[in-house]
């Protein structure tokens, strides 16, 4: 599939539910967003149904993401139905890694790949007040399972912000010398649902001092950071490499398989890599190679912009394959050219968490 720009589109990523078990404060308020009723969500056959036509129209890999993908305990039976697909060459999986002990096993016996664990900090203090559920450890205990069970290349994706967990960069880039790890720092990106009734960032606080910067403030009443202060907080890429090289040294261009859109680094003698998804500072929108598939069925062109085609109503309303698959090319042909954050849009529809980041 070419979209309008002549980007090849061979990349699905399907959000399988719109739960979570943690609250990160850049994703979700403190007490989770409004879910969608069960009978809303589609079933494990419609999305297998749809990957199966995605498939068949040039899609090659798939990622399984959320909400927190591990909350459906019988994740295993979705991912042996898309594996069946043999065009589909790379099956991966974007997790909070706190189910992982206990999934890993049969994850891969089912047929995954490959996962990425979101961790953005290595300290339990800072863990409790980012992610507000969970323990590190656990996360840590999954990062082993995903290692020991081969569901590799495994990933850890770490979002910093600036004066919170900037200063962990370094010790991030340090996991991937001796373990076959590979770190990759995202940008943190202002997308929250419903911002207009909730982002009121100047006046509850502005960034006053150095000694105030070790407290992540939640700054909007619902406990989510609002999207001015994410703003504030993202570090760029950048920033965070030129941290890593001064305390580790030279970071020097690699290749892994499965790059995506990182560019990819590694230190002298080290087994891993360091990688950077700049989506903010380094606009990758003219790489873009992806669609999204909501828990409830709706399939967006791109993450930053609002727009979506429902799925679900014509799956449950008898259209055929060659229904969806002109839905799908559809969506193929508007998909955006790129993001205005830097111009000021707001991204308000739905949360990451109700996307599938
Ligand atoms: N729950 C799973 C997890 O955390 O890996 C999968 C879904 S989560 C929405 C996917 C990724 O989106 C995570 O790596 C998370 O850090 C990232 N994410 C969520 N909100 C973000 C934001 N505002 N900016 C940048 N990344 C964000
Ligand atoms: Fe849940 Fe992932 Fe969002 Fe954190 S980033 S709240 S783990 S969906």
């Amino acid at each position: 599939m070419i979209d309008g720009f002549g980007r090849t589109i061979d990349y699905l990523r399907v959000s399988v539910t719109d739960r979570c078990n943690f609250r990160c404060v850049y994703c979700m308020p403190e007490n989770g967003y409004p879910v969608s009723p069960k009978d809303e969500l589609l079933t494990f056959e419609e999305m297998a149904r749809i990957i199966s036509i995605a498939a068949d129209m040039g899609i090659t890999k798939v990622r399984l993401t959320g909400g927190e993908p591990l909350v459906r305990k019988d994740l295993p039976e979705l991912i042996r139905r898309v594996r069946e697909h043999k065009s589909i060459t790379d099956l991966s999986l974007t997790t909070n890694g706190f189910l992982l002990p206990e999934m890993a096993s049969n994850l891969k016996k089912a047929g995954l790949d490959r996962v990425n664990i979101s961790l953005d900090t290595l300290r339990e203090n800072r863990f409790v007040e980012i992610a507000r559920r969970g323990n590190l450890q656990k996360v840590l205990d999954g990062l082993e399972s995903a290692i020991r069970y081969d569901l590799s290349p495994v990933k850890i994706n770490c979002v910093l912000m600036k004066g919170f967990n900037d200063d962990e960069a370094a010790d991030f880039a340090r996991l991937t010398i001796d373990r076959p790890i590979h770190v990759r720092f995202i940008e943190l990106m202002p997308i929250r649902w419903n911002l207009d009734s909730t982002d009121s960032f100047e006046s509850m606080s502005a960034l006053r001092g150095e000694s105030e910067l070790f407290q992540l403030r939640v700054t909007s009443d619902d406990g989510m950071l609002s999207d001015t202060e994410m703003r504030r907080r993202m570090v760029s890429n950048d920033v965070a490499m030129a941290r890593i090289q001064n305390e580790l040294g030279p970071l020097t261009p690699a290749e892994i398989t499965t790059n995506g859109p990182a560019r990819s680094f590694r230190l002298t003698g080290a087994g891993g890599t360091v990688g950077f998804i700049s989506q903010i500072s380094n606009d990758l929108c003219e790489r873009c190679n992806r669609l999204r598939l909501t828990a409830d069925g709706q399939l967006r062109p791109c993450l930053m912009s609002d727009g979506e085609v429902d799925l679900r109503g014509p799956l449950r309303t008898g259209a055929t394959d060659d229904d969806i698959a002109a839905l799908i090319s559809e969506v193929v042909a508007h998909k955006p050219e790129r993001h205005y954050l830097a111009e000021g849009q707001k991204v308000t529809g739905r949360g990451m968490s109700q996307i599938g980041g």
